[in-house]
């Protein structure tokens, strides 16, 4: 075995040798891939192989499609056949929300550049005759997808990287891992010591192990899954094409041809965690004992819903575990801490999923960039929140709903509530519906008295519209309150502080007593965070920013080198905070503070150290509403405490409280993007609007090549606003903008703008496209609607309310 190498894999299943096949391809040929066993052995070998294009993140889609039309070309370099049946997929939906969804997949594949459409049961039957169409109302057919041979596959991606040069060691165990100075390591294993420059966890199912063997806890877990194979079905005899592969939600089933059978799958609601606390180091090429008994009722459902199936006999019985992260999407990227330790680990779709893995993966490592947005897959997605608790009651749960179409107004009850803070019960009892957010609870919605803060799952319009709307009135015509403790918070201080801060962002960094809307761009120009920066004194700032990307910030400050004389820290436990927006919110707040907040003493962007009733609090005049209104933040002790005395100073001015819908409602109404859903590391500054805030006269910050090279060339697209003439469903997020007939553009998100009485969607269009009143065409649901460019902000263009 060599005794060095740029990068070590470790794990030869379908994950470790996508990896070694695009670190070679980009021509990192000194690669070494290293397994315990055969390769396969882990869960890749006894893998159904089913391939899709499916997953509720578009980005995720767009890799799973690359995935599927990477394997002609590693058949072609290796010589090593995949065992594609490129049959294409069916999705059955047995009632009206399933349509919805796939109606919504239709109008997002449009800009995919995917071909899927809606189809009647009768032509999902000549796709598939073993289809009873009694259990259904309609289905989608896609042309992308079908399954391969998993062992061929894998065989495939491991010949063409070494074709390019890049080595397997086979019957290696890796032992442990051991961290150099310099940031290299070294990897222990049973036949020697490698010396590589990066590490990649790729170990599946012993991913968790390899994580301990440098002090990480990945939120991973496996479970156990069933699939049978039938005997050959005289219903397939003589068909000239094999039937396409299908998906019955309703069922949790899926089944595609195998030979002249069927093999049929399901994902059970009371799925079984497989080695809870250790997975055994001498599993190799192994199955697990089949248990009919507990899953004879689903198969039983498969067998009514495709009744040939039940009147064959089963020729095999598969029961293999493979791998999940809480939310079933893939843990991928580089761990704040370590250097050049990567994970590609809890892909619970490997043959649909792998290929995207080693592109961004290998563009990652090579050029800190993995060249799109991928936080969906992102490992730093998790946070301190996701314990082995958390993931032990989360992967069933996702492993129970593989099945179930999410809907965009559903909220997961497994570990809830996991972070809670002090005011949770208060906003209990005054009727909050509360969602999760990276494991903290935060209201969306509050019930008025008499009406249970619960909401049936929807792709149209719920129960809680009229209640939005009602907050939303309130904080336009009144003063409402809001919880901020759900954002990203950060202290950043020490005498480097601001001249750290000035290169990792691009805008302009505050006086202080100021605060500032600061972008961050990545070398490339894109958006990275759309965070805003307190400056407390010369030397101390608090910066906040979106909730979901606290791990994801923390990892991109730590990869910037902070210098000795700066320190990063958290403050996503220490810091609570409100925001009351509205034209009586200063009247509101002057009652409980003795700083002057008239127009013209506490102005727009003001930030100051002071006491608001009882507690000690930050306060910033700012907000996300485009209304008059504050930010306080203070510590948790505190925070009930001023949450008590802020509607107790409130009750006779109309306050209220509102919730994140009402947000999601008041900042379209006022064109403000989303960090993570608007704005990503998919567009630049100047496509997002956010390069107003981009100070380009300073010598030097990240990205500032790029944002000055696109300032000269100028956004090919644009983020905008549209005005849409919805029914009654509001866009969810990536239906494709038409434009004569042709997808050119994509929404991001969409909210009712209950204070303008428009329903809006966020979203990207080609720059000549992006013209006041400029009209497009958006598929809701099945439905075209016609949706309308609006560049000046629906409400307030002026922002004199903002600024009053
Ligand atoms: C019954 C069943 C059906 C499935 N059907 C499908 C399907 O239809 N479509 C689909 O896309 N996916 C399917 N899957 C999931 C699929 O199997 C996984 O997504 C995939 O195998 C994950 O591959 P991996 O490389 O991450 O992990 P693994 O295959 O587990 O590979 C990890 C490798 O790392 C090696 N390793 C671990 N520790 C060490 C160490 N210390 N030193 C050296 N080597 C080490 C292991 O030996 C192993 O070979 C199915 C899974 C099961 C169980």
């Amino acid at each position: 075995m060599k005794d060095s190498a740029r990068a070590v894999v470790i794990g030869g299943g379908v994950v470790g040798a996508s990896v070694l096949y695009h670190l070679a391809k980009i021509g990192w040929a000194d690669v070494l891939l290293i397994e315990k066993s055969e390769l396969t052995s882990g869960s890749t070998w006894h893998a159904a192989g089913g391939m899709h294009t499916f997953n509720g993140e578009a980005n995720i889609s767009r890799l799973q499609k690359y995935t599927i039309d990477l394997y002609r070309e590693i058949e072609r370099v290796s010589g090593q056949s995949c065992g594609l049946h490129p049959n294409g997929g069916l999705m059955l939906a047995a009632n009206q929300g399933e349509l919805d969804s796939l109606r919504l997949i239709c109008s997002r594949a449009r800009y995919l550049g995917m071909e899927t459409q809606m189809i009647s049961l009768e032509q999902a039957l000549e796709l598939n005759p073993l289809i009873d169409p009694s259990f259904f109302l309609g289905a989608l057919w896609r042309a992308d997808g079908g399954h391969c041979d998993p062992s061929g596959t894998t065989n495939a991606y491991v010949k063409a990287a070494r074709q390019l040069g890049a080595s397997v060691e086979r019957f290696t165990r890796v032992l442990s891992l051991a961290a150099r100075r310099d940031g290299t390591w070294d990897v222990v294993t049973d036949k020697g010591t490698v010396h590589a420059e990066h590490v990649v966890n790729c170990a599946g199912l012993w991913a968790r192990e390899v994580g301990h063997m440098v002090g990480i806890e990945l939120p991973v877990l496996a479970m156990e899954h069933h699939y049978l194979i039938t005997e050959d079905l005289p219903e397939l005899r003589g068909r000239a094409r094999e039937i396409v592969n299908t998906t019955d939600y309703a069922g949790e089933i899926y089944v595609r041809q195998e030979r002249g059978g069927a093999l049929i799958g399901t994902y059970e609601p009371h799925g079984l965690v497989w080695s809870p606390v250790k997975t055994p180091d001498d599993f190799s090429m192994q199955l697990l004992p089949e248990d009919f008994e507990r899953l004879a009722p689903y198969f039983e459902v498969g067998f009514r819903h495709f009744p040939a199936l039940g009147h064959v006999g089963v020729r095999k019985a598969v029961n293999g575990p493979f791998t999940f992260a809480p939310d079933g999407n893939p843990l991928v990227g580089p761990v704040r801490g370590l250097r050049n330790y990567w994970v590609a680990c809890a892909v619970m779709a490997g043959f649909s999923q792998a290929g995207g893995i080693g592109l961004v993966l290998s563009r990652w490592m090579a050029a800190n960039d993995p060249g799109q947005d991928i936080i969906s897959m992102d490992v730093a997605r998790f946070g301190a929140f996701a314990t082995p608790k958390y993931t032990s009651i989360k992967v069933p749960e996702n492993y129970s709903r593989r099945f179930r179409l999410a809907y965009p107004n559903e909220e997961l009850p497994a570990a809830r509530p996991v972070r809670r803070s002090a005011i949770y019960d208060r906003l209990k009892a005054a009727g909050a519906c509360m969602g999760a957010n990276y494991g903290l609870e935060n209201a969306l919605w509050f019930a008025p008295p008499g009406i249970a803060p619960v909401e049936t799952p929807t792709y149209r319009r719920s129960e809680a519209f009229p209640i939005v709307r009602a907050e939303c009135q309130a904080v336009r015509g009144a003063v409402g309150i809001y919880e901020t403790s759900n954002y990203g918070k950060y202290e950043v201080t020490g005498c480097g502080a601001r001249a750290w801060l000035d290169r990792v962002f691009a805008s302009r960094i505050p006086r202080p007593g100021r605060l500032a809307l600061a972008p961050m761009l990545n070398d490339a120009g894109r958006i990275v965070g759309d965070l805003s920066m307190a400056c407390l004194a010369e030397d101390r700032f608090m910066i906040v920013g979106s909730g979901f990307a606290e791990e994801f910030h923390l990892r991109w400050f730590w990869l910037s080198n902070p210098p000795p004389d700066v320190f990063v820290r958290s403050a996503a436990s220490t810091l609570n905070g409100v925001s009351i927006a509205g034209p009586r919110s200063r009247e509101l707040l002057q009652r409980l503070t003795r700083v002057d907040l008239s127009a013209s003493a506490f102005k727009l962007f003001q930030v100051c150290e002071t006491a608001v009733g009882f507690a000690p609090a930050i306060l910033t005049r700012a907000g996300f509403t485009g209304e008059l209104g504050y930010e306080i933040w203070t510590t948790p002790d505190y925070f009930a405490t001023l949450y008590d005395d802020l509607m107790q100073a409130g009750g006779d001015l109309g306050l209220r409280l509102f919730g994140g819908r009402a947000l999601s409602s008041l900042r379209l109404e006022k064109g403000y993007g989303s960090f993570q859903k608007d704005f990503r590391p998919d567009y630049t500054a100047a496509e997002t609007g956010l390069d107003r805030f981009v100070d380009f006269n300073k010598a030097d910050f990240v990205g500032r090549v790029a944002a000055l090279a696109e300032r000269a060339a100028g956004p090919s697209r644009r983020f905008v606003i549209l005005e849409v003439a919805a029914l009654d469903a509001e866009v969810i997020g990536y239906e494709s903008i038409m434009k004569d007939g042709a997808a050119v553009g994509y929404v991001t998100s969409g909210a009712f703008g209950h204070c303008v009485g428009k329903s809006l969607a966020a979203g990207y269009v080609p720059t000549p496209l992006a013209r006041d009143g400029a009209r497009f065409d958006i598929d809701i649901l099945g439905e075209m609607r016609s949706a309308t460019v609006r560049l000046e902000p629906l409400y307030d263009p002026q922002g004199l309310k903002l600024r009053s």
